[in-house]
């Protein structure tokens, strides 16, 4: 009798089924706007000058890869705390804040989620609805019970604000509340200065416990400006907060799994107690983090001139997403679909488009251009050679 005889198949993750039907697709001029994952105009993913740079360095050097802390390489979690929170916080020279590498964002978003079950057992955590489909499979995986808050406003394309506020009003004391940083997975909907102050009144006002996810720094202002969030709740006086960066996207490095928890503690020593703790949590699950993607994006960011060299490849990368967000637009508004207008208003590689199911389906079926049911693509999957296909696509199954 077999172990796992009992056990049942789960059902295959939704956006990476896709990418599997995708590539068993041999339609030629097939489009893939399903996954999250930015393509350069030649439809590959970019290796980043930067980033190629101190990779060669490493390979010439022959670089040793012996472990890392169970932390993460210092230099790297320094730096990466410096980007998210910027270099002159009030809070990083008071030794408040404590970061691990983590494998990935989401490693970051799992073991902050093991650190605040253990810290606030009876504690509960709402997300947007919708937001990044593992959020719940992550923080569900340690034993939350997940809440969600209205966020989007499908009518009219856009964030729904009071509804936000008036469910945050509603959470009890103590819940964890995950807020992304910028660039909404999927929506596209972001906050502005103004109403991440009001938000952050509430977090105050109603003792709720902020985790945010950054997972696209970069992708649509800009450095700082995307870690407005981080810098406003930094500035607002509330004691603790979580960080869960990522830079898969913004050094182009998906696979190699770069990721941080940043902790925002009451104090320096609070913080060495919780970085005791992070470690153990990390310790007892993968031992180490892997050293490569944190060598690449650490030799970046510590070298002045390759750090410039990246935010001007992070800067095209943030232009093009902008400059494919418009020319779709303009295209449809050639076409006769001139009601799609609210892309231009939405930020980060993607975009809830409003179409529905079957005419996501008919998008597949009728030009083999594949896009995420909910009505999600991702606009960094297009170039000048599909956009024009796209447009008059959406347009025929819109109409
Ligand atoms: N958070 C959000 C909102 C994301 O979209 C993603 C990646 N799709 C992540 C976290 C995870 O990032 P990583 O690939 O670095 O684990």
């Amino acid at each position: 009798m077999s172990v796992f005889a009992h056990l049942e198949q789960v059902p295959g993750d939704p956006i990476l089924g896709l990418t599997e039907a995708f590539n068993a697709d041999a339609r030629p001029g097939k489009v893939n706007l399903g996954v999250g994952i930015y393509y350069d105009e030649a439809g590959r993913i970019p290796l980043l000058r930067a980033v190629d740079a101190v990779q060669r360095r490493l390979a010439e050097e022959g670089a040793a890869r012996g472990y890392l802390p169970i932390d993460g390489l210092p230099a790297y979690t320094r730096a990466t705390r410096e980007l998210l929170f910027g270099v002159d916080s009030p809070l990083l020279a008071a030794g408040r804040v404590t970061t691990a590498q983590t494998v990935g964002g989401s490693g970051a978003l799992r073991t902050g989620a093991e650190l605040l079950k253990h810290s606030l057992p009876t504690a509960r955590i709402a997300i947007s609805n919708p937001s990044w489909e593992n959020h719940r499979a992550v923080f569900g995986a340690v034993g939350f019970e997940v809440l969600d808050y209205t966020y989007f406003d499908a009518e009219r394309h856009g964030l729904d604000f009071d509804g936000m506020l008036a469910d945050l009003r509603r959470l009890e004391a103590g819940t964890v509340v995950l807020l992304h940083a910028c660039c909404h997975n999927p929506t596209g909907a972001d906050l502005d200065v103004g109403q991440w102050r009001q938000v952050i009144a509430v977090l105050a006002e109603r003792a709720l416990v902020p985790f945010i996810d950054i997972a696209y720094q970069g992708f649509d202002k800009g450095i700082d400006e995307d870690s407005a969030a981080i810098r406003l709740l930094a500035d607002s006086g509330i004691s603790n907060f979580m960080v869960a960066s990522s830079y898969s996207k913004s050094f182009s490095l998906y696979g190699e799994r770069t990721g941080a928890l940043s902790v925002v503690c009451a104090d320096a020593d609070e913080a060495r107690r919780v970085q005791s703790q992070v470690k153990r949590l990390i310790r007892a699950n993968y031992s180490s983090p892997p050293s490569h993607g944190a060598m690449l994006v650490s030799g970046v960011l510590n070298d002045p001139e390759l750090k410039l060299m990246w935010e001007q490849e992070l800067g095209e990368m943030r232009t093009r997403i902008h400059a494919l967000r418009a020319g779709l637009v303009a295209r449809l508004d050639a076409q006769g679909a001139g009601r799609f207008a609210f892309i231009n208003d939405q930020a980060g590689m993607f975009s809830y488009s409003g179409l529905s199911r079957a005419q996501v389906d008919r998008l597949r079926d009728e030009f083999a251009i594949y896009a995420v049911g909910t009505g999600r693509i991702c606009v960094a999957a297009l170039n000048d050679r599909n956009l024009e296909y796209v447009a008059e696509a959406i347009a025929k199954v819109a109409d």
